[in-house]
């Protein structure tokens, strides 16, 4: 039977009453169902034809169907609950060779295997492990990693957090290490209304686009740890929140032209990446 929707298979809510799949909280499971909605979303990753797309949760598969309905070359999806085996495997069937699913633990599976560059990550995040996994995306071993965009939705408060500027209260971590090597946007908000069940917050999509190389130069690691303990204490002075980096920190502090009584928030994205090269190679 052919249906009403963008791609003639069923409207997902028909999909979700035959297989009983109620919502569980447990796994964030909070479903898009507007299928016009998903395309727009998977719009916002650009041209999909040439490229290996990961998801991560299709969970019954709104933003999956959209992904294919745009063009993407392939679907990798990863899912933790394996009660959306028959919706996902419709979607498998209407779109031949196009989509593959991986049940699993989005944290614990090793997807480069079953990836085709280019890859575009393109995924609703269970919030619960959302911004484990895009830490993890933006700190991998060797840059350029494997992806060339990530286009997650998030809580609009950690959307925030990523595109973040100085001097603000969601400038932290997140949005250093989004920054320092991507090019990151907030593209689309979403209401609570569009989900469902609703969450309790406003969502918003974030499209990151990788750099082939850092904007500063800096060693990961130490940029790293050094934003991590200046954020640690984000209202203390760095001389105090910096101490355990180096015994002479407000000496390296000045040579980078960073004042010790400033705090975190004060600081660019460039200033913490002289910073981190100065703590590397302090002068002699
Ligand atoms: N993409 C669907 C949509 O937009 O309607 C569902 C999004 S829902 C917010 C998150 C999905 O991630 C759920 O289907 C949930 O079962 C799945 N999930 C939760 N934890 C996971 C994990 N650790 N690994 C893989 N999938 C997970």
């Amino acid at each position: 039977m052919i249906h009403n929707t963008i791609d003639g298979l069923p409207p997902l809510r028909d999909i979700i009453a035959e297989h009983g799949l109620s919502a569980k909280k447990s796994l964030g499971q909070n479903f898009l169902l507007d299928l016009n909605l998903t395309s727009k979303i998977a719009r916002q990753a650009g041209d999909l034809s040439n490229c290996d797309v990961l998801e991560i949760g299709p969970g019954p598969g709104g933003l999956t169907r959209g992904l294919l309905h745009e063009g993407a070359r392939r679907v990798v999806a990863i899912e933790r609950d394996q009660r959306l085996t028959p919706a996902l495997d419709q979607i498998k069937e209407h779109y031949e060779g196009r989509l593959d699913v991986i049940f699993g633990d989005a944290l614990a599976v090793d997807v480069s295997q079953h990836l085709n560059a280019p890859v575009k990550v393109v995924a609703n995040l269970p919030y619960n492990v959302g911004t484990e996994l895009l830490i993890r995306w933006l700190t991998p071993e060797n840059w350029p990693p494997y992806w060339d965009s990530l286009t997650l939705m998030f809580q609009k408060e950690v959307a925030q957090r990523i595109v973040a500027q100085p001097k603000s209260k969601a400038y932290g971590r997140l949005a250093l290490l989004a920054q320092w090597r991507c090019n990151a946007k907030l593209v689309m908000e979403i209401p609570p209304q569009a989900f469902t069940p609703p969450p309790k917050v406003t969502s918003a999509v974030v499209h990151i686009e990788r750099l082939e190389k850092p904007k500063f130069p800096a060693n990961a690691k130490v940029l790293e740890r050094v934003v991590a303990t200046a954020f640690n204490q984000r209202r203390k002075m760095l001389r105090a929140s910096l101490k355990s980096l180096a015994p002479q920190i407000e000496d390296i502090l000045n040579s980078v032209g960073i004042t010790p009584t400033q705090r975190a928030e004060e600081i660019s994205l460039e200033q913490f990446c002289a910073l981190s090269c100065a703590l590397e190679n302090p002068a002699r």
